[in-house]
């Protein structure tokens, strides 16, 4: 802006034609908003005052009249005043005073003096500035920056200022910032990088800097600082501060966090993410992550062997042992294994007692599967060595399932699921021994699937039957009773046993239905044969498990009407494994209704003598196998003369299964069995059949 001195603009100024007269001054003095007067040197009294100086101070014109420079002052300004009357130096420049007003407030004020003449005499022309506001103002930055200073000072951020125009030199330097980097800021500031640091950081603060200011960035940085006790991991923020006024920015600002503990805090989340906490072994995250990247980075013939291994008995040890002790075990098993392996196979805790390890191979040579029999066969031996447990020596074994990628799957989830499938067949043959998956694993998993699917449309569909199998008392050679024996009329799989089904249906929990059916199709079949004919019901170990089996049995023989002592229940000994107190109790409750209670099976499984304590059966079914040969295994005569003299002891009937020559029904009459069934004296029939067979043997 340029300025014009006022002459030059008169002509412009319509208003001002004349030069102004003495009373047009007055008139100026006395209204102008500013406060003015003019005073007596000597006396230092008022002359003439403007109407500003009476509202600004607050006195009227008859108390100023009587008033000097003095009265208007707070007394600490007396001196000041006295010396500067003296040595005539509040004029020509402003000064800075403290003014008194009639309300006794003290106000800051800049005043202007000049010499001049009034009525004749030597005179002191007075202007007035009111400095409150503008005090006030200072006063707030004043406050404003120094609430800033200690903000900076005191921010947990390491916080400096370089200036970029002056080589970089650092201006700001705050404490968090002393204590990180374990300089102080006396030594710091006024000082560039070269002066403070060595060159290999200069270098590199230098061409961060320069990054930051040429190209505008915000820079994140992690170093490394060596202390002289320790080395902290700190992380800088850099960027420029942007130009208040446009044009290009001055000073850089850098922001400091020490985050050694915060990232020694993520290493050890990041490893307790990833490792199971007892073993410190890799966890099943871990594994996934490592095994795809593994997968995707592998060479063309490179193979990988997934060993999924379980510990024989696990629970066994947890159950008589302990925790503490099953956890031991497992840290021992890790140690072992891990001592084991080489270092480039993987092994990771996928949970309870289940390992899984990662052995590379090599596809072109050409017996990789007799080395990874061989590598699974020294971990089973590995395994078979006592452990210290609790003092004890402790023998456990493990039974692992082999999974070779890409052959047997290209993802890891196809591989866990194949491996487990091979795992189950390994447990099925033998314990402590391992297994390679094949495709028929696969397609038995799926075909069972596909009829535990089916099952249920089956009982919907009405698709079971079942047949009957006559029992022939061997001192009257008349039939006893009928087995009901289950049948799957499939609409397209034709006739289907049970042996094929049943353990699908058991697994799936369906067998309960099933079984309720089979019980109250049972008894209303039997109504139809003559009284003396018993029928004798198959009852899974999972029907056990569901609370209302009494009330089934209960209204299967009421809504038939069959005699409650015509009804058998054939159970096998798992019933008393699991459960024992409530199952035997329920067996009691059953007997109560007056059902009688067959042991099936007898002679497979467990074959507890105690089992015939815990409850006095009607029945022992020796199993079929002991039968078979009986002619060429004297060990199995034996058995059926042991079981023969229990029944006699107990007084419990003794049924002999699967007789299907003349020479084993002779023999085993012989031998005082009570009774006998089997394909030989007559198969597993439909109902109209049975009922025509026992018609034809009523003699
Ligand atoms: P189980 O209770 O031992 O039934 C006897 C099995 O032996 C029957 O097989 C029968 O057909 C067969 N058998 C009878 N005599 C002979 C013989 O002389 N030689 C040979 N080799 N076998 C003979 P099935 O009908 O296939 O039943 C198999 C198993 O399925 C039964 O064994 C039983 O455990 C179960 N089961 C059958 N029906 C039911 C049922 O309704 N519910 C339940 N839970 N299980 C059932
Ligand atoms: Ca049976
Ligand atoms: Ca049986």
């Amino acid at each position: 802006m340029t300025t014009v001195p006022l002459s030059h603009q008169t002509d412009s100024w319509p208003f001002i034609k004349a030069p102004l007269s003495e009373s047009d001054f007055r008139l100026l003095f006395t209204q102008h908003p500013i406060p003015m007067w003019l005073y007596d040197p000597v006396s230092l009294k008022f002359l003439l005052l403007n109407n500003a100086v009476y509202d600004f101070y607050g006195y009227t014109a008859e108390q100023m009249a009587g008033m000097t420079m003095f009265d208007i002052r707070p007394e600490c300004e007396y001196e000041r005043m006295r010396a500067a009357i003296d040595a005539d130096i509040d004029f020509g420049k402003p000064q800075l005073w403290r003014h008194l007003k009639a309300s006794g407030e003290t106000v800051e004020v800049v005043t202007y003096g000049r010499h001049t003449v009034f009525d004749g005499k030597p005179a002191v022309l007075v202007i007035i500035q009111d400095q409150t506001e503008i005090a006030q103002a200072r006063h707030e930055i004043n406050q404003t920056r120094s609430l800033l200073d200690s903000l900076i000072k005191n921010l947990p951020v390491g916080v400096f200022i370089k200036d970029m125009q002056d080589d970089g030199r650092y201006i700001l330097f705050n404490q968090a910032a002393e204590a990180i980097t374990g300089k102080n800021a006396l030594e710091v500031i006024g000082k560039t990088d070269s002066q403070i640091f060595d060159e290999d950081y200069t270098q590199r603060f230098v061409s961060e800097d320069r990054d930051v200011m040429e190209n505008d960035t915000t820079l994140t940085i992690e170093n490394d600082i060596p202390l002289p006790d320790n080395c902290r991991h700190v992380r800088v923020v850099k960027r420029a501060i942007p130009a208040q006024i446009g044009g290009n920015s001055r000073y850089l600002i850098g922001l400091m966090e020490d985050i050694t503990e915060k990232q020694a805090l993520q290493t050890h989340l990041t490893h307790a993410a990833l490792h199971d906490a007892l073993t410190n072994l890799p966890n099943r995250v871990y594994f996934s992550q490592h095994t795809s990247k593994l997968f995707s980075t592998s060479q063309p013939q490179q193979g990988h062997a997934l060993l999924f291994l379980d510990v024989d008995h696990f629970k066994h040890i947890n159950d008589s042992i302990g925790h503490a002790a099953g956890d031991e075990l497992l840290s021992q098993v890790a140690r072992r294994l891990r001592t084991y392996l080489r270092p480039e196979d993987f092994i990771a805790r996928l949970g309870g007692d289940e390992f899984a390890i990662i052995h590379s191979f090599d596809m072109n040579n050409p017996d990789y599967r007799q080395e990874i029999s061989l590598f699974a066969e020294e971990i089973t031996e590995l395994f078979q060595q006592p452990y210290l447990l609790e003092d004890n020596s402790e023998y456990i074994g493990c039974t692992i399932g082999v999974v070779l990628a890409p052959h047997d799957g290209q993802d890891i989830d196809t591989l866990l699921r194949n491996a487990d499938l091979a795992l189950y067949a390994a447990k099925a043959d033998l314990r402590g021994t391992y297994r390679f998956y094949e495709k028929s694993m696969r397609d038995a998993v799926e075909k069972r699937h596909r009829t535990a699917m089916e099952l249920h449309k089956a009982l919907q569909n009405d698709e079971f039957v079942l047949f009957y199998q006559p029992i022939f008392s061997l001192t009257t050679d008349q039939i006893t009773g009928c087995e009901a024996l289950l049948r799957w009329q499939h609409p397209t799989r034709g006739l289907i046993t049970p042996d094929d089904f049943i353990p699908i249906a058991e697994d799936t929990g369906i067998i309960a239905a099933i079984g309720a059916w089979a019980l109250q199709q049972a008894c209303q079949d039997a109504t139809r044969w003559p009284e003396k004919i018993r029928v004798s019901v198959n009852l899974s170990p999972v029907q056990f498990n569901s609370r209302n089996m009494l009330d089934i049995v209960k209204s299967a023989l009421a809504t038939s009407g069959l005699q409650a002592n015509r009804l058998e229940l054939e159970i096998t000994e798992t019933v008393l494994l699991s459960n024992t107190a409530y199952n035997t109790e329920l067996l009691f409750e059953l007997r109560k209704l007056g059902v009688r209670i067959a042991m099936d099976d007898f002679g497979t499984g467990y074959s507890s003598l105690n089992y015939l304590r815990t409850f006095p059966f009607d029945k022992i079914k020796i199993d079929r196998s002991f039968v078979s040969d009986i002619d060429s295994d004297k060990r199995n005569l034996a058995i059926l003369q042991a079981v023969v003299s229990l029944g006699s002891a107990f007084n419990i009937t003794t049924t002999a299964e699967g007789v299907e020559t003349q020479e084993q029904l002779t023999r085993l009459k012989s031998e005082h069995f009570g009774e006998v069934q089997g394909f030989f004296t007559g198969k597993p029939m439909p109902q109209p059949e049975v009922c025509d067979f026992i018609a034809s043997h009523d003699y």
